[in-house]
């Protein structure tokens, strides 16, 4: 049960959506941003959040658009994961959100609030980080492009829309994921991997705080001067973050896990050697 009463909105166009938003602030009231619903009514339930007014973006049409435009991708902020997966539109994203939840869970489960979750994993970042995506944000400026890798919503921001360009859809991909018991769970490690231009990309999440793609851990795992065993372990040496220890797994175990990924990543993109 939810303890406590709140005023439903269900906005037609983003920028109503945004000035509810203003407006329940004005009144000294909280107002919250939903989609799916699932992280809202779990964390509400348990009473760890509460809200005066709920603006629910699944009315937006733009929140639902999943199409090509004539150069890129477009998936509303209220696509749902299995949506991604069953329009086949852009296989590698319908690979990793595959493995999220269950499957009646990914009916409910939005792309939009996946990567901006409380939950550390975020896992269709993977996706989006290795084939320079794009989201649209609105807020007090309007409408505004940012990077995926430099993702940030100030408060009362929501994400409206996600852009792939199309010359990134089809590249060869693979993308694998460890939990520690049964197939649904949290990632121990989950990582995607593209090739471009003959150059390996590759995007983690479970290893660290937040989701990754680093630059210099792809320099090593191309460089052909190296073997692939001595790849892959200076590869790891080279994350600066620290690498999370906790019941899903010890630091060096997420190491052994993380090598074991990337040993089988190279080989199924068949890396140079
Ligand atoms: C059973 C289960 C298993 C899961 N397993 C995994 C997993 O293995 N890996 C993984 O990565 N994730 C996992 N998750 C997390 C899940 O992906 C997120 O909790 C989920 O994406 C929430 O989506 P929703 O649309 O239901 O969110 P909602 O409950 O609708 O929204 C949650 C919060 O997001 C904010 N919000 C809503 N809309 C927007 C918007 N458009 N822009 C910005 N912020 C917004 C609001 O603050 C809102 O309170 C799992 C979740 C469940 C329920």
């Amino acid at each position: 049960m939810i303890a406590f009463d709140f005023e439903y909105y269900q906005p037609l166009i983003l920028k109503d959506a945004d000035e509810k938003y203003r407006q329940a602030r004005l009144l000294g009231e909280k107002a919250v941003y939903f989609n799916g619903g699932t992280e809202f009514i779990t964390f509400a339930r348990k009473g760890q959040v509460e809200a005066d007014v709920i603006i629910d973006l699944k009315t937006i049409p733009d929140c639902h658009r999943l199409a090509l435009n004539e150069d890129e991708l477009v998936i509303g902020a209220a696509v749902t994961l299995n949506e991604i997966t069953e329009s086949d539109l852009f296989p590698l994203l319908g690979d990793v959100v595959k493995k999220i939840a269950d499957h009646t869970s990914r009916n409910k489960i939005t792309i939009g609030v996946n990567i901006n979750s409380r939950l550390m994993y975020k896992e269709a970042l993977l996706g989006l980080f290795v084939v320079d995506a794009e989201v649209e944000v609105i807020g007090e400026n309007g409408r505004e492009r940012q990077a995926i890798s430099k993702l940030k919503l100030k408060e009362g921001e929501f994400i409206s829309q996600i852009f792939i360009p199309y010359k990134n859809l089809q590249l060869p991909f693979v993308s694998l994921k460890r939990t520690k018991l049964s197939k649904v769970g949290y990632p121990v490690v989950s990582i995607a991997a593209v090739v471009k231009d003959d150059e390996i990309r590759v995007a983690f999440s479970g290893l660290t705080a937040q989701p990754f793609r680093c630059i210099k851990v792809e320099e090593i795992l191309n460089d052909a001067t190296l073997s692939i065993e001595s790849r892959i372990e200076k590869a790891i040496d080279k994350i600066s973050m620290p690498i999370i220890k906790d019941l899903n797994g010890s630091e060096d175990y997420r190491k052994f896990v993380t090598a074991q990924l990337l040993w089988e990543i190279l080989q199924k993109l068949e890396v140079k050697k």
